[in-house]
């Protein structure tokens, strides 16, 4: 039989060129959810030859909307096709079914925000120096390439089971450097991504802006302002002062690593190669494997007592032991 490609695919030869068209139901077995969205859901899956473990998105490009949706696909995929970095999400490859594609790419065991909300508490300072070290490293060579990420929050920052950290998520990602369109996701935004709704024109160090926002998160459990409806926090980013720690326990170099990316005029907040230079970040460097590797073993630790007292599971960190 012939594989199913939907019209959609075939009548955009351009797009045609970035799916291909083997039966992906075929080609993995052993699905199971790990994740989901608006487009629809993430999945553990193992292909039938090599064995080899991968992660499954699944979005969806039927019903409402379905050319909007379909753009999105083809943006998401162009992007995440043309990255090599040991620090961002490594691509496989995309397949089409009846108004769903494919996306395959590596596996990783979950985010920095499925961590933190394993743990109910804060990461220590030096996993967060890890995690903002890699995901710099990610965002230089992003905007490098002139694309702008737009969705830095430790839910777009996956961890794999050797120690590495990788951002992931480019279906908000812009290939256009300056941007000036609204996207991301409201209590993350940068001042000048939101006011650039009326005017202007914003760069790629509002990711630097929004991974501040990240280190709030992994060391408080939630960013600023998540208390307030979505509408609320875009007001008061621009209007307020940047945020801060809460916490006075924490380091000054912590403390002064979140003070500069959260710098609310963009030209003068550094870019990813120089904040990769503040203390915070090159004091923990040498040992970055095994504060990842650590944190993993931590992690996994606390989901298999979970397990035993049948509390609510998060599974997804001992998939392979089920
Ligand atoms: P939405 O647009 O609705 O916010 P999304 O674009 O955020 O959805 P992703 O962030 O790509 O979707 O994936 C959703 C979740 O699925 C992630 O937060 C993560 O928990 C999980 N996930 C995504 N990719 C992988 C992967 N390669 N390995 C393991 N888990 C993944
Ligand atoms: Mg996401
Ligand atoms: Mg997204």
């Amino acid at each position: 039989m012939m594989p199913t490609v939907s019209p959609i695919g075939t009548r955009d030869p351009e797009a045609a060129k970035y799916f291909t068209t083997e039966d992906p139901e075929k080609l993995f077995e052993d699905l199971r959810e790990i994740g989901h969205g608006s487009f629809g859901a993430v999945y553990y899956a193992r292909e039938v030859t090599s064995k080899e473990i991968v992660a499954i998105k699944q979005m969806s490009y039927g019903g409402k909307k379905s050319l909007e949706k379909w753009q999105d696909i083809v943006r998401e995929v162009k992007v995440l096709c043309n990255l090599k970095h040991r620090n961002t999400i490594h691509y496989r490859a995309c397949y089409l079914t009846d108004h769903t594609a494919w996306l395959v790419m590596e596996y990783c065991l979950g985010s920095a925000s499925d961590v933190v909300e394993v743990h109910k508490c804060a990461l220590r300072e030096e996993e967060i120096s890890v995690i903002c070290r890699d995901t710099l490293a990610a965002l230089e060579y992003l905007h490098a390439m002139n694309y702008i990420h737009r969705d830095v929050k430790a839910g777009n920052i996956l961890l794999t089971d050797n120690g590495i950290v990788k951002l992931a998520d480019f279906g908000s990602a812009s290939l256009s450097c300056p941007a000036n369109s609204f996207v991301g996701t409201p209590y993350w935004m940068a001042p000048e991504v939101i006011l650039a709704m009326d005017d202007g024109e914003y760069s790629g160090n509002s990711d630097i802006w929004s991974l501040g926002i990240t280190c709030i998160e992994l060391a408080e459990g939630k960013p600023p302002l998540f208390n307030m409806n979505a509408m609320a926090a875009l007001y008061h980013i621009p209007q307020n002062e940047a945020p801060t720690l809460a916490d006075p326990n924490w380091s000054a170099e912590f403390n002064s690593f979140v003070q500069t990316c959260l710098t609310k005029s963009p030209e003068d907040r550094p870019g990813a190669a120089v904040a990769m230079m503040h203390t915070f970040i090159t004091m923990h460097a040498a040992r970055s494997y095994d504060i990842i590797r650590d944190l993993i073993t931590r992690t996994k630790a606390v989901v298999r007592e979970m397990d035993k007292r049948n509390a609510r599971k998060i599974k997804k960190f001992l998939m392979e032991e089920y």
